[in-house]
């Protein structure tokens, strides 16, 4: 494997940043996660366009220029032979001896990596449906920003792991669902109508998420952005999550009690089927 760090193509193994970086120090980077579906890059003009908020949000200047990044992304998938799996970059604010401030005169540093993913592996996992926890939303009030930051996150998705789920949802004190660790939430009503949280600051503006509003617009689904309760995923037609890995992946169980007949929902089925057609696809 190689990967791409700070300038340099590098075997994968030896990929490594200094141990001041900020990024390490005090988790002040973000990063992106793109999908790579049959040698495209999906929805990366959205990637970036998120990447860039996520920068202005938190004053880091972007590592080159948005083209140069694009040869990156684009040569660190050619190197690794990917044609189905990820594509993972991560900016930080740099290296500088360690101070809380801003640092002056210290340059971001950039790390691209990419993996393969068995599309198949996937698929299955979609077909069979998967569980989730809740868990108590315990995060900062600007998780709309991408950071490295995902302790709350890692410590969701381990809870999850150990309760034999595959993800946690957040959940707020008044009962409303925010969203997965590493997935955005959503429910398809008795009716028929999507349903998932407005992308205000309290959940990630996930990609697929906004994606899929333009596939549930080709199928003729209406979708409200609206908060939903635990209760009422329990009692919805279906439930489901959504990310640049999962798509739109079916959810069969809430903390053990199964959603609508506990089988696999077909509109979220559906929605992933139509996906690829519609999401915007760059060659790799
Ligand atoms: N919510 C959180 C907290 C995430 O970390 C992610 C992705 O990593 C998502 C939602 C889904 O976002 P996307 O569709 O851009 O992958």
């Amino acid at each position: 494997r190689i990967s791409y760090v700070n300038g340099r193509y590098v075997a994968h193994r030896n990929a490594s940043v200094h141990i001041e970086d900020r990024g390490y120090q005090f988790a002040d980077g973000v990063y992106e996660v793109c999908e790579i579906a049959r040698g495209f890059i999906v929805d990366m003009t959205r990637h970036l366009d998120r990447l860039d908020r996520s920068l202005s949000e938190l004053s880091i200047d972007w590592p080159m220029h948005r083209s140069a990044l694009i040869v990156v992304l684009r040569e660190v998938v050619r190197r690794n032979r990917v044609r189905n799996g990820l594509v993972y970059l991560q900016v930080t604010r740099g290296v500088a001896p360690r101070d809380h401030p801003f640092p002056a005169g210290t340059r971001p540093s950039l790390v691209v990596t990419a993996k393969k993913i068995d599309p198949e592996a996937l698929r299955h996992k979609a077909e069979a449906g998967v569980n989730v926890i809740t868990v108590p939303e315990n995060r900062w009030d600007r998780v709309d920003i991408k950071t490295v930051g995902l302790l709350p996150n890692v410590l969701a998705k381990q809870k999850a792991k150990e309760s034999g789920a595959y993800e946690a949802w957040f959940v707020d004190p008044d009962g409303a669902v925010k969203e997965g660790a590493s997935t955005n939430a959503w429910i398809v009503t008795n009716e028929g109508i999507l349903v998932t949280r407005p992308a205000d600051h309290g959940i990630l503006r996930g990609i697929t998420r906004a994606t899929l509003f333009n596939v549930a617009a080709r199928l003729g689904l209406r979708i409200e952005e609206r908060a939903f309760t635990v209760e009422e995923a329990l009692s919805a037609r279906e439930a489901f999550l959504s990310s640049a890995t999962t798509l739109a992946t079916p959810i069969v169980a809430i903390d053990g009690h199964p959603v609508a007949n506990g089988h696999p929902g077909s509109v979220a089925l559906s929605l992933r089927q139509a996906f690829f057609e519609i999401a915007e696809k760059s060659p790799a």
